[in-house]
This record gives C-alpha cells, structure tokens and sequence, in this order.
C-alpha cells in the first residue's frame, strides 16, 4: 500500500504511521529522518543537503525528492511505503507524483488526520499569563472575569509564549497556509482518506484501519491476478454446481449458466 500522511504538527501522524507500518508491513519513511541518514552518512545526495544547511538554505525538493527515490528503491519498499512530512505544499505533491508514476508506484491514498486547527491555534494565541501570580487564562476557553487583569491577585494577564510554543505556533501557520490546497489536491484525484484525529490513539487507529483495509484487500487480490469479482464468479458456479449434483436444480444448459454468472459480476461492479 502506497500511502501519504498528512496532519497538522501535533496530530499524531509519527504514532499512527508507526503502528501502521507494523500492520501492513511497509516502511514508514520520515522525510526528517532521511535527510539526517544522508546527510550523516555523506552520501552524495547527503553532501549536496548539508552544503545547503550550513548556507542557510532550505534543502530542495529534488535532493529530497532524490533520496525518496532511493529509498523507495529498498527491498523493504517492495509492497509500498508510508510517506511521511513530504509533500508539505502542492508543487512537491505533483513533484511526488511525476517521480512515483516514474518508478511505477503511484500513490494510493492521502491519509489526513483530522484535528481542529483553529482550536490548536486558539490553545496556543488565547494563552494568557498573570503577571503577578502566573495563573494561565484562554481568552477563548477559560477568560478571566475582567479583561485583562487576573480573577486571583488582580495582576496584568500577558500574553507571553516561550520559544517552544512560538515554534509550533509557527508551524501550524505554515500547515494551515501550505496544507490545506493539499488536502484540495488529493481530493480532486479522489486519494484522500479523512480520519478524525481526536481521542484515544487505539480508537484513532481502528479507524484509520477501516479505511485502509479495504484499500490493502483489493491490492492483495490485485497481486494475486485475481480481479475482484472473480471471487464473486467462483461462488455462483460452486453453488450452482453442487445444486446440479445434488439433482435440485432443473435442467440448464452451461451457457446460461455463464450468462447468469456474468450479470452478477457486473451488476457486482456497478
Ligand atoms: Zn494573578
């Protein structure tokens, strides 16, 4: 199974991919930690990815489109592959595209695992903190009496954030911005899977399997050579076979009998 996770930062995309990867027996490939393999290794797509590093630039799509591309030349990348933290923005999607169309693997679903973004944002932007004693307010979710000014000790209510919640506020701008045309994206092709992404880390997981397995199923039988309605075929003449045997079944001629068959099997397909 050939998948892309997409989700917010804080959405439980690494957990998720994890238990995944166990499940179907597929890499879960972080483009994070790619880029750190090649770069520690010295690699020459590694050289080129810490060259721009140590310049300040961004590592470009084609180094790390280029190391997807070996990575998914593993033996272990065989029955398909996790993609996880690429594509981030619509041009790298349809990069990723032409390369696995390419290689011969194209995608098969764009898993998104859904969470209230504007919620995220409004923990992270509503915070405020009293001056005086420290007591944490939400603007939006638990104000103070008075604007402003804390319910306790009267103090001055700051909104103060630390680095560490200026970065992740950063990023779920940048998510929010980049990611939504990509959700966009995948769902003109008709690839995107929306999980609810809130609650219990084994609920969400179920029900990403709910989605998946029937994708994994057909893929399997597709490996097989066997096309989905054959199964469907093989069942009607069984049964009518053991009904002619057992002498219940009036007499037919075996053409008809196919004719029957078939109108299953399409009818099965509409
Ligand atoms: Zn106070």
């Amino acid at each position: 199974m050939r998948i892309v996770l997409l989700g917010a930062p804080g959405s439980g995309k690494g957990t998720q991919g994890k238990q995944l990867s166990e499940k179907y027996h597929i890499p879960q490939i972080s483009t994070g930690d790619l880029l750190r393999a090649a770069v520690a290794a010295g690699s020459p797509l590694g050289v080129r990815a810490k060259e721009a590093m140590d310049d300040g630039h961004l590592v470009s799509d084609d180094i790390v489109l280029g190391m997807i591309e070996e990575r998914l030349a593993q033996p272990d990348a065989k029955d398909g592959f996790i993609l996880d933290g690429f594509p981030r923005n619509t041009p790298q999607a349809q990069a990723l595209d032409i390369l696995l169309a390419k290689i011969g693997k194209p995608l098969q679903v764009s898993l998104l695992m859904d969470v209230d973004l504007d919620l995220l944002m409004q923990r992270l932007t509503g915070r405020r903190t009293c001056e005086s004693c420290s007591r944490v307010f939400n603007v939006y979710t638990s104000p103070s009496k008075f604007e402003g000014r804390c319910d306790d000790c009267g103090g001055n209510l700051r909104h103060r954030t630390d680095d560490k919640e200026q970065t992740i506020e950063n990023r779920l701008k940048v998510y929010q911005a980049q990611t939504a045309p990509l959700v966009k994206y995948y769902g003109e092709q008709d690839k995107l899977k929306t999980v609810d992404a809130i609650g219990e880390i084994a609920d969400i997981f179920s029900r990403i399997c709910e989605l998946l397995d029937a994708v994994h199923e057909e893929e399997l039988l597709k490996a097989k050579g066997v096309p989905a309605d054959v199964e469907a075929i093989t069942a009607a003449v069984t049964e009518k076979l053991s009904e002619v045997r057992g002498g219940k079944a009036a007499k037919k001629t075996a053409s008809s009998e196919k004719k029957a068959v078939k109108k299953k099997a399409v009818k099965k397909k509409k």
